[in-house]
């Protein structure tokens, strides 16, 4: 099963890599405006979390772990028609697997419904919001443009008292959803839209999965948003930056509010990863037209998925340190995200043995009725990790590829008469390709040197090749899910005019093999166990597995095109 990962100072070396809102922090720190930090992570239960989530993960619960204060994790749940519990036990499982906690704080923007209605009342009985009439299409028509300014609305001078019976009303459920709504009462000049008397409350007769049937109104994010930070006394409000304009409306509702407590909201550049879509409305649709598996599926671009892919959460922590945090928009490689993972496997991964795409290989000089067992190491990298015995006999199997009969320059595998080593066990020669009637190449017929065993000669002769490969009786049929890029263009935000997001799908992103064969020892593994096949990739045992029938998904391949690009490799 999954093994817990937490955070530490160590595991995380301690990389507490400057950036400008630890800049901030720090000022406000010393100028005394603040003794500790309070963070959170707000997200809206309307989807599962996906890579974008974690950086903000990352980041808030990182500053409360650096600074020794705390992150809340706040749902902000105010829009009953598309939240669901399933998405709230699923960013909580999500987050803890990341390796965070939130311990006591978490909290519900839906806590704070009554004391929400309580400010809006306020509002109205300062003069600072008024109940409105006008449609949705309609209010859209007053609001103007960038270029053209709102209109006042016809509603914007009832009297305090008509105000406060109208929302009554609509909050005791007299009118039907869209009649009216409760606006702020700010400018309807402002060249900031976002000022021109916005909405606070709307009328929604839905169900909700806190509050059920108790409120026929929701209030909007923007109202919500920065009340409930203001109420947790939350110190540094981090969001990305397409609510810099949102900004002024966060200071206004607060400065209004008889609040003592007034945070700062700070934003900073949303992840962008290539080859992926980030939006939960895309990601939703993926999933409900089957299009992939599920949320877990292994190609999508959630915590989930690459959980159940097999990423380690290490991984995607240093992912988010290794991206930082900036004010420019970017596009991060995905092969960074890519690298990470393997660095990290590198270390952990235990080393086995899958041939995928079998040929017969039968050593004419070894004993048919003899079966040895042979000392392989788990991992190179990590002595305590340990050994293993691996059965070897005369019937093996390796990969078809690594035979040639017309070698091109420069062949370090299997051909006619070259030798080369079979890892962990001895070296062998071939001396005959054994085809069917097709010419198909069906087995190899080969000798092997006892003198070899474990790898090597005392005349220390030098062979270049090193191959795996399965001993036949003794090794186990297993399923491979192999996976690429869901998607096939780079920025997926740059879709063709009259083109959609599923023209871009990759039609290769699963290949599945059912005829790779693995050593004996991977017959009873858990799921979650991670693997390094030798020379083909990081693998995971898969849910679907059943005992002695693992399916293995592919983390990722051993080649690392990031570092390629880099010119590192
Ligand atoms: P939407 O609001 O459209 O449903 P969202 O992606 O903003 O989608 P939220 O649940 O509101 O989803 O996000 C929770 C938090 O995660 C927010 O603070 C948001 O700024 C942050 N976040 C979302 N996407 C990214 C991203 N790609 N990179 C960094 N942070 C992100
Ligand atoms: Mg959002």
């Amino acid at each position: 099963m999954e093994t817990k990962e937490t955070v530490t100072e160590t595991n995380n070396e301690n990389k507490a890599v400057s950036n400008f809102i630890r800049f901030i922090i720090d000022r406000d720190l010393e100028s005394g405006k603040h003794t500790g930090v309070v963070t959170r992570f707000p997200p809206e239960p309307n989807g599962y979390l996906h890579i974008g989530h974690a950086k903000s993960i990352c980041l808030n619960f990182g500053l409360a772990r650096d600074y020794k204060g705390r992150c809340h994790l706040r749902f902000d749940d105010t829009n009953p028609v598309k939240e669901d519990v399933e998405y709230v036990d699923s960013i909580m499982d999500d987050v803890r697997w990341l390796g965070f906690d939130w311990q006591d704080h978490l909290y519900y923007a839906s806590d704070y419904f009554e004391k929400l209605y309580g400010f809006a009342e306020y509002l109205i009985e300062q003069g600072k919001a008024f109940v409105c009439d006008l449609s949705f299409d309609e209010l859209r028509a007053y609001r103007g443009t960038l270029t053209v300014p709102g209109k006042n609305s016809p509603y914007r001078d009832r009297s305090i008292e008509e105000n406060l019976r109208l929302f009554r009303a609509m909050r005791d459920g007299e009118y039907p959803d869209g009649s009216h709504s409760l606006r702020a009462k700010i400018d309807m000049n402002s060249p900031n839209l976002n000022m021109r008397d916005p909405v606070i409350y709307r009328i929604k007769k839905t169900q909700h999965h806190r509050t059920g049937s108790i409120w026929q109104i929701y209030p909007m994010y923007d109202y919500t948003h920065c009340i409930s930070d203001a109420l947790e006394g939350i110190t540094h409000s981090i969001c990305t930056l397409e609510f810099e304009d949102h900004r002024p409306l966060y200071d206004w509702f607060l400065d209004q509010l008889p609040i003592p407590c007034h945070p700062q909201q700070i934003e900073f550049a949303r992840l962008n990863l290539s080859y992926t879509v980030m939006s939960k409305r895309l990601l939703l649709e993926l999933v409900t037209t089957g299009l992939v598996k599920g949320w877990d599926d292994p190609r999508m671009p959630t915590i989930a998925g690459m959980r159940r892919r097999g990423f380690t959460a290490s991984a995607i922590r240093e992912f988010a340190d290794r991206i930082g945090v900036a004010k420019a928009s970017s596009m991060v490689d995905d092969e960074l995200l890519m690298f990470c993972v393997r660095e990290d496997l590198n270390k952990s991964a235990l080393r086995t043995m899958v041939v995928m795409n079998p040929i017969k290989l039968t050593i004419t000089n070894y004993a048919e009725d003899k079966t040895e067992e042979l000392e392989a190491d788990n991992n190179p990298e990590d002595e305590s990790a340990g050994k293993r015995m691996v059965k070897f006999s005369r019937n093996l199997l390796i990969e078809r590829e690594d035979f040639s009969e017309n070698p091109p320059k420069g062949w370090f595998r299997l051909g006619l008469n070259n030798e080369v080593r079979l890892k962990h066990a001895y070296y062998i020669k071939c001396y005959e390709a054994v085809k069917d009637e097709q010419g198909e190449i069906i087995e190899l017929l080969c000798t092997y040197d006892p003198e070899s065993r474990g790898g090597g000669t005392e005349d220390g002769r030098k062979v270049k090749g090193t191959l795996h490969w399965v001993s036949a009786p003794h090794a186990v049929p297993v399923e491979l899910r192999l996976y690429d890029r869901l998607f096939t263009m780079l920025d997926m935000s740059a879709i063709e005019e009259g083109k959609s997001y599923k023209d871009y799908l990759n039609p290769d992103s699963l290949i599945i093999n059912k005829h790779a064969m693995a050593e004996a020892t991977l017959r009873d593994v858990k799921v979650g166990e991670r693997f390094q096949f030798l020379r083909q990739g990081y693998f995971s045992v898969d849910a679907d597995s059943e005992a002695g029938k693992p399916v293995f998904n592919r983390i990722i391949t051993l080649k690392d095109r990031w570092l390629a690009k880099a010119g590192k490799q």
